[in-house]
Protein backbone atom coordinates (compact mmCIF):
# COMPACT_ATOMS: atom_id res chain seq x y z
CA UNK A 1 0.00 0.00 0.00
CA UNK A 2 2.49 2.17 0.95
CA UNK A 3 5.32 0.60 -0.67
CA UNK A 4 6.79 3.62 -1.42
CA UNK A 5 7.19 5.14 1.70
CA UNK A 6 8.68 2.11 2.84
CA UNK A 7 12.13 3.27 4.89
CA UNK A 8 14.87 0.47 2.51
CA UNK A 9 17.59 -0.80 4.97
CA UNK A 10 19.94 0.02 2.17
CA UNK A 11 19.07 3.90 3.03
CA UNK A 12 20.53 3.27 6.37
CA UNK A 13 22.78 5.70 7.86
CA UNK A 14 25.10 3.09 9.61
CA UNK A 15 26.52 2.73 12.94
CA UNK A 16 28.46 4.86 15.18
CA UNK A 17 31.11 2.37 14.94
CA UNK A 18 31.14 0.46 11.35
CA UNK A 19 30.62 -3.08 11.56
CA UNK A 20 30.91 -5.65 8.42
CA UNK A 21 27.93 -6.80 7.36
CA UNK A 22 26.04 -10.08 8.60
CA UNK A 23 26.12 -12.95 5.30
CA UNK A 24 22.28 -13.56 5.99
CA UNK A 25 20.85 -10.75 8.63
CA UNK A 26 20.25 -7.22 7.35
CA UNK A 27 21.25 -4.88 9.71
CA UNK A 28 17.71 -3.78 11.18
CA UNK A 29 17.61 -7.68 11.64
CA UNK A 30 20.56 -7.28 13.86
CA UNK A 31 19.35 -4.40 15.23
CA UNK A 32 16.18 -6.38 16.20
CA UNK A 33 18.66 -9.30 17.40
CA UNK A 34 20.43 -6.95 19.33
CA UNK A 35 17.62 -5.48 22.12
CA UNK A 36 16.31 -9.05 22.64
CA UNK A 37 19.50 -10.24 23.78
CA UNK A 38 20.01 -7.16 25.55
CA UNK A 39 20.13 -7.31 29.60
CA UNK A 40 17.43 -4.33 29.75
CA UNK A 41 15.24 -6.18 27.71
CA UNK A 42 14.67 -9.30 30.08
CA UNK A 43 14.56 -6.65 32.90
CA UNK A 44 11.32 -5.50 31.43
CA UNK A 45 9.97 -8.92 32.70
CA UNK A 46 10.41 -7.44 36.19
CA UNK A 47 8.78 -4.05 35.87
CA UNK A 48 5.36 -3.41 36.32
CA UNK A 49 3.05 -2.13 32.82
CA UNK A 50 0.14 -1.43 35.46
CA UNK A 51 -1.16 -3.84 37.51
CA UNK A 52 1.70 -5.12 40.15
CA UNK A 53 2.17 -9.11 40.05
CA UNK A 54 0.55 -10.74 43.21
CA UNK A 55 -2.39 -10.44 42.97
CA UNK A 56 -2.87 -12.45 39.47
CA UNK A 57 -0.13 -14.06 37.18
CA UNK A 58 -1.91 -12.94 34.43
CA UNK A 59 -1.48 -9.02 34.22
CA UNK A 60 0.54 -7.65 31.45
CA UNK A 61 3.94 -6.32 32.71
CA UNK A 62 6.61 -4.63 30.45
CA UNK A 63 8.05 -7.75 29.00
CA UNK A 64 4.13 -8.96 27.36
CA UNK A 65 3.29 -5.47 26.65
CA UNK A 66 6.53 -5.14 23.97
CA UNK A 67 5.61 -8.40 22.89
CA UNK A 68 1.64 -7.23 22.17
CA UNK A 69 3.20 -3.78 20.81
CA UNK A 70 5.57 -6.06 18.85
CA UNK A 71 2.95 -8.31 17.49
CA UNK A 72 0.20 -5.35 16.27
CA UNK A 73 3.34 -2.83 14.76
CA UNK A 74 4.74 -6.02 12.27
CA UNK A 75 0.98 -6.36 11.26
CA UNK A 76 0.61 -2.64 10.64
CA UNK A 77 4.10 -2.71 8.94
CA UNK A 78 3.46 -5.56 6.85
CA UNK A 79 -0.50 -4.24 5.85
CA UNK A 80 0.77 -1.08 4.86
CA UNK A 81 4.15 -2.69 3.34
CA UNK A 82 6.37 -1.02 5.52
CA UNK A 83 9.62 -2.48 6.54
CA UNK A 84 8.89 -5.15 9.11
CA UNK A 85 12.31 -4.97 10.08
CA UNK A 86 12.67 -1.74 11.42
CA UNK A 87 9.44 -1.64 12.83
CA UNK A 88 10.35 -4.73 14.77
CA UNK A 89 13.49 -3.76 16.29
CA UNK A 90 11.61 -0.25 17.49
CA UNK A 91 8.51 -1.88 18.91
CA UNK A 92 10.66 -4.25 21.24
CA UNK A 93 12.85 -1.52 22.28
CA UNK A 94 10.29 1.50 22.63
CA UNK A 95 9.63 0.61 26.64
CA UNK A 96 13.70 -0.63 27.33
CA UNK A 97 13.82 2.76 28.91
CA UNK A 98 11.05 2.37 31.39
CA UNK A 99 12.14 2.80 35.06
CA UNK A 100 10.42 0.25 37.56
CA UNK A 101 6.57 0.72 38.78
CA UNK A 102 5.45 1.99 35.69
CA UNK A 103 4.50 5.72 35.07
CA UNK A 104 4.83 6.17 38.56
CA UNK A 105 8.11 5.85 38.51
CA UNK A 106 9.23 8.05 36.08
CA UNK A 107 7.40 10.50 37.52
CA UNK A 108 8.58 10.04 40.65
CA UNK A 109 12.38 10.16 38.90
CA UNK A 110 11.52 12.79 36.91
CA UNK A 111 10.81 14.81 40.44
CA UNK A 112 13.48 14.17 41.98
CA UNK A 113 16.06 15.08 38.85
CA UNK A 114 13.73 18.97 39.27
CA UNK A 115 15.42 19.21 42.18
CA UNK A 116 18.44 19.61 40.78
CA UNK A 117 17.29 21.45 37.36
CA UNK A 118 17.42 18.45 35.63
CA UNK A 119 14.39 15.64 33.95
CA UNK A 120 14.36 12.09 33.68
CA UNK A 121 12.89 10.75 30.15
CA UNK A 122 12.45 7.60 29.21
CA UNK A 123 13.11 7.39 25.78
CA UNK A 124 16.71 9.82 26.27
CA UNK A 125 17.01 6.99 29.10
CA UNK A 126 16.43 4.24 26.71
CA UNK A 127 19.44 5.55 24.05
CA UNK A 128 21.48 5.63 26.99
CA UNK A 129 21.17 2.36 27.34
CA UNK A 130 21.86 1.33 24.11
CA UNK A 131 24.47 3.53 23.56
CA UNK A 132 26.17 3.05 27.03
CA UNK A 133 25.24 0.93 29.84
CA UNK A 134 24.86 -1.95 27.31
CA UNK A 135 28.43 -3.55 28.03
CA UNK A 136 28.35 -6.96 25.58
CA UNK A 137 30.79 -5.85 22.42
CA UNK A 138 34.75 -5.94 22.89
CA UNK A 139 34.76 -3.18 20.33
CA UNK A 140 32.13 -0.32 21.38
CA UNK A 141 29.84 0.58 24.33
CA UNK A 142 26.41 -0.44 24.24
CA UNK A 143 24.79 -2.17 21.27
CA UNK A 144 26.08 0.03 18.26
CA UNK A 145 22.79 0.25 16.84
CA UNK A 146 21.72 1.70 13.17
CA UNK A 147 21.13 5.53 13.41
CA UNK A 148 17.44 4.82 12.42
CA UNK A 149 16.76 2.62 15.56
CA UNK A 150 18.60 5.10 17.63
CA UNK A 151 16.59 7.82 15.88
CA UNK A 152 13.38 5.99 16.29
CA UNK A 153 13.97 5.53 20.15
CA UNK A 154 14.58 9.22 20.55
CA UNK A 155 11.28 10.34 18.09
CA UNK A 156 8.69 7.46 17.87
CA UNK A 157 6.57 9.11 20.96
CA UNK A 158 7.19 12.93 20.95
CA UNK A 159 8.97 15.51 18.06
CA UNK A 160 12.58 16.16 18.58
CA UNK A 161 12.82 19.92 18.34
CA UNK A 162 16.45 21.97 17.33
CA UNK A 163 18.08 22.73 20.17
CA UNK A 164 16.20 20.81 22.66
CA UNK A 165 19.11 18.72 24.03
CA UNK A 166 22.36 19.33 22.41
CA UNK A 167 23.33 15.84 23.23
CA UNK A 168 20.41 14.43 20.47
CA UNK A 169 21.98 16.73 17.54
CA UNK A 170 23.19 14.35 15.59
CA UNK A 171 19.50 12.60 15.19
CA UNK A 172 18.26 15.48 12.87
CA UNK A 173 16.04 17.47 15.84
CA UNK A 174 13.28 19.19 13.14
CA UNK A 175 13.12 16.38 11.00
CA UNK A 176 10.18 13.31 11.30
CA UNK A 177 10.96 9.97 11.72
CA UNK A 178 10.44 7.35 8.83
CA UNK A 179 7.10 6.30 9.25
CA UNK A 180 7.90 2.78 10.58
CA UNK A 181 8.87 4.63 13.56
CA UNK A 182 5.39 6.52 13.49
CA UNK A 183 3.52 4.20 13.67
CA UNK A 184 5.01 2.67 17.13
CA UNK A 185 3.45 4.82 19.18
CA UNK A 186 0.14 4.10 17.90
CA UNK A 187 0.37 0.50 17.89
CA UNK A 188 1.59 1.26 21.47
CA UNK A 189 -1.76 2.70 22.12
CA UNK A 190 -3.78 -0.26 20.68
CA UNK A 191 -2.07 -2.46 22.35
CA UNK A 192 -1.83 -1.12 25.96
CA UNK A 193 -5.48 0.74 25.78
CA UNK A 194 -6.70 -2.66 24.69
CA UNK A 195 -5.00 -4.98 27.59
CA UNK A 196 -5.96 -2.41 30.25
CA UNK A 197 -9.41 -3.01 29.11
CA UNK A 198 -8.82 -6.65 29.82
CA UNK A 199 -6.33 -6.58 32.73
CA UNK A 200 -9.19 -3.98 34.15
CA UNK A 201 -12.12 -6.06 33.97
CA UNK A 202 -10.03 -9.19 35.20
CA UNK A 203 -9.07 -7.10 38.66
CA UNK A 204 -12.67 -6.44 38.50
CA UNK A 205 -12.55 -2.56 38.01
CA UNK A 206 -14.62 -2.81 34.98
CA UNK A 207 -17.87 -4.06 34.45
CA UNK A 208 -19.47 -5.33 30.79
CA UNK A 209 -22.16 -3.13 31.85
CA UNK A 210 -20.02 0.34 32.35
CA UNK A 211 -17.95 -0.55 29.24
CA UNK A 212 -20.80 -0.86 26.89
CA UNK A 213 -22.19 1.95 28.45
CA UNK A 214 -19.48 4.44 28.12
CA UNK A 215 -17.66 2.99 24.65
CA UNK A 216 -19.90 2.98 22.09
CA UNK A 217 -17.27 0.57 20.26
CA UNK A 218 -17.56 -1.73 22.87
CA UNK A 219 -21.44 -1.94 22.72
CA UNK A 220 -21.08 -2.49 18.98
CA UNK A 221 -18.85 -5.50 19.41
CA UNK A 222 -20.72 -6.91 22.34
CA UNK A 223 -23.99 -6.74 20.09
CA UNK A 224 -21.76 -8.83 17.53
CA UNK A 225 -20.79 -11.47 19.87
CA UNK A 226 -23.69 -11.54 21.71
CA UNK A 227 -25.71 -12.55 18.18
CA UNK A 228 -22.67 -15.42 17.36
CA UNK A 229 -22.00 -16.55 20.54
CA UNK A 230 -24.99 -16.52 23.24
CA UNK A 231 -24.32 -18.87 25.22
CA UNK A 232 -20.22 -17.64 25.76
CA UNK A 233 -19.08 -17.34 29.32
CA UNK A 234 -18.23 -13.39 30.13
CA UNK A 235 -14.81 -13.90 29.90
CA UNK A 236 -15.06 -15.59 26.69
CA UNK A 237 -17.21 -12.85 25.17
CA UNK A 238 -14.94 -10.08 26.98
CA UNK A 239 -12.02 -11.69 24.85
CA UNK A 240 -14.41 -11.79 21.65
CA UNK A 241 -14.87 -8.10 22.06
CA UNK A 242 -11.14 -7.37 22.77
CA UNK A 243 -10.09 -9.09 19.81
CA UNK A 244 -12.77 -7.13 17.75
CA UNK A 245 -11.58 -3.97 19.20
CA UNK A 246 -8.17 -4.71 18.48
CA UNK A 247 -9.12 -5.75 15.04
CA UNK A 248 -11.20 -2.58 14.33
CA UNK A 249 -8.68 -0.29 15.89
CA UNK A 250 -6.03 -1.63 13.55
CA UNK A 251 -7.99 -0.94 10.88
CA UNK A 252 -8.72 2.53 11.73
CA UNK A 253 -4.90 3.14 12.19
CA UNK A 254 -4.01 1.47 8.48
CA UNK A 255 -7.01 3.48 6.38
CA UNK A 256 -6.37 7.35 8.58
CA UNK A 257 -2.29 6.86 7.90
CA UNK A 258 -2.88 5.97 3.89
CA UNK A 259 -5.63 8.77 3.78
CA UNK A 260 -2.72 10.91 5.31
CA UNK A 261 -0.01 9.39 3.08
CA UNK A 262 -2.05 10.44 -0.13
CA UNK A 263 0.46 12.47 -2.47
CA UNK A 264 3.44 11.73 -0.53
CA UNK A 265 5.87 9.73 -2.43
CA UNK A 266 9.18 9.52 -0.86
CA UNK A 267 10.53 9.12 2.79
CA UNK A 268 12.23 12.10 2.04
CA UNK A 269 9.19 13.72 1.74
CA UNK A 270 7.60 11.84 5.05
CA UNK A 271 10.90 13.43 6.89
CA UNK A 272 10.30 17.13 5.36
CA UNK A 273 6.24 17.31 6.29
CA UNK A 274 5.83 19.77 8.88
CA UNK A 275 3.22 16.64 11.02
CA UNK A 276 3.63 12.70 11.31
CA UNK A 277 1.41 10.80 8.94
CA UNK A 278 0.94 8.14 11.10
CA UNK A 279 -2.72 8.31 12.64
CA UNK A 280 -6.26 7.20 13.48
CA UNK A 281 -9.26 7.28 11.22
CA UNK A 282 -11.81 9.56 13.23
CA UNK A 283 -14.12 7.08 14.67
CA UNK A 284 -10.90 5.14 15.95
CA UNK A 285 -9.67 8.16 17.78
CA UNK A 286 -12.98 8.81 19.35
CA UNK A 287 -12.84 5.53 20.94
CA UNK A 288 -9.42 5.48 22.00
CA UNK A 289 -10.13 8.68 23.63
CA UNK A 290 -13.07 6.94 25.12
CA UNK A 291 -11.26 4.58 26.94
CA UNK A 292 -8.62 6.41 27.79
CA UNK A 293 -10.90 8.02 29.64
CA UNK A 294 -12.50 5.16 31.03
CA UNK A 295 -9.21 4.05 31.91
CA UNK A 296 -7.97 6.66 34.01
CA UNK A 297 -11.11 7.12 35.83
CA UNK A 298 -11.90 3.84 37.00
CA UNK A 299 -8.15 2.21 36.68
CA UNK A 300 -5.52 4.25 36.62
CA UNK A 301 -6.96 6.12 39.42
CA UNK A 302 -8.58 2.85 41.54
CA UNK A 303 -7.69 2.16 45.40
CA UNK A 304 -5.99 -1.14 44.53
CA UNK A 305 -3.44 0.54 41.56
CA UNK A 306 -3.05 3.91 44.04
CA UNK A 307 -1.92 2.42 46.87
CA UNK A 308 0.42 0.70 45.06
CA UNK A 309 1.80 3.43 43.18
CA UNK A 310 2.04 5.69 46.47
CA UNK A 311 3.88 2.67 48.18
CA UNK A 312 6.38 2.50 45.13
CA UNK A 313 7.35 6.01 44.85
CA UNK A 314 7.78 6.57 48.71
CA UNK A 315 10.36 3.69 48.54
CA UNK A 316 12.16 5.50 45.50
CA UNK A 317 12.52 8.36 46.96
CA UNK A 318 13.88 7.00 49.92
CA UNK A 319 16.48 4.80 47.71
CA UNK A 320 17.23 8.00 45.80
CA UNK A 321 18.14 10.01 48.74
CA UNK A 322 19.84 7.33 50.91
CA UNK A 323 22.08 6.97 46.98
CA UNK A 324 22.96 10.82 46.90
CA UNK A 325 24.40 10.29 50.67
CA UNK A 326 25.92 6.72 50.14
CA UNK A 327 27.09 6.30 46.40
CA UNK A 328 29.41 3.61 47.69
CA UNK A 329 26.69 1.87 47.95
CA UNK A 330 25.74 1.42 44.29
CA UNK A 331 27.94 -1.25 42.39
CA UNK A 332 31.50 -0.42 41.80
CA UNK A 333 31.12 -1.22 37.42
CA UNK A 334 28.38 0.84 37.48
CA UNK A 335 29.76 3.86 38.74
CA UNK A 336 32.82 3.38 36.14
CA UNK A 337 30.59 3.49 33.52
CA UNK A 338 28.95 7.00 34.36
CA UNK A 339 31.94 8.74 35.12
CA UNK A 340 31.89 12.55 34.18
CA UNK A 341 28.24 12.56 35.17
CA UNK A 342 26.41 14.42 38.38
CA UNK A 343 25.54 12.18 41.15
CA UNK A 344 22.25 12.34 40.76
CA UNK A 345 22.05 11.53 37.21
CA UNK A 346 24.14 8.28 38.06
CA UNK A 347 21.70 7.78 40.83
CA UNK A 348 19.03 8.47 38.62
CA UNK A 349 20.52 5.89 35.71
CA UNK A 350 20.54 3.15 38.10
CA UNK A 351 17.34 3.40 39.88
CA UNK A 352 16.06 3.25 36.24
CA UNK A 353 17.61 0.55 35.82
CA UNK A 354 16.19 -1.63 38.85
CA UNK A 355 13.32 -3.78 38.06
CA UNK A 356 10.46 -3.89 40.80
CA UNK A 357 12.24 -6.87 42.43
CA UNK A 358 15.20 -5.39 42.63
CA UNK A 359 14.38 -2.23 43.86
CA UNK A 360 12.22 -3.95 46.48
CA UNK A 361 15.30 -6.01 47.52
CA UNK A 362 17.43 -2.59 47.57
CA UNK A 363 15.30 -0.74 49.76
CA UNK A 364 14.96 -4.02 52.14
CA UNK A 365 18.37 -4.08 52.30
CA UNK A 366 19.72 -0.40 52.20
CA UNK A 367 16.45 1.66 54.10
CA UNK A 368 14.12 -1.52 55.33
CA UNK A 369 16.35 -2.93 57.62
CA UNK A 370 18.21 -0.11 58.85
MG1 LIG B 1 4.70 0.93 25.70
Amino acid sequence: MLSRLRFDVSRSAGRRYPELSHPYRNDFQRDRDRVIHARAFRRLENKTQVFAPGLSDHFRNRLTHTIEVAQVARTVASALDLNQDLTEALALVHDIGHPPFAHAGEEELDRQMQRFGEHFDHNLHALRIVEQFEQRYARFPGLNLTFEVREGIAKHSQDLEPGESPELDELMPGVRPPLEAQIIDLCDEIAYNTSDLDDGFSAGLLSMDLLRGTIPQFAQAYEIVEGHYPGASERIRMHEIVRLMVNDLVSGLLTGTAAAAEGVQTVDEVRALPHRIACYSPPAVETIAQVKNLLREEVYSSGMVREERRVSIRKIAEIFDYLMEHPEAMPTEYRETTVGQSLQRTVCDYIAGMTDGYLERSWDILIGMS
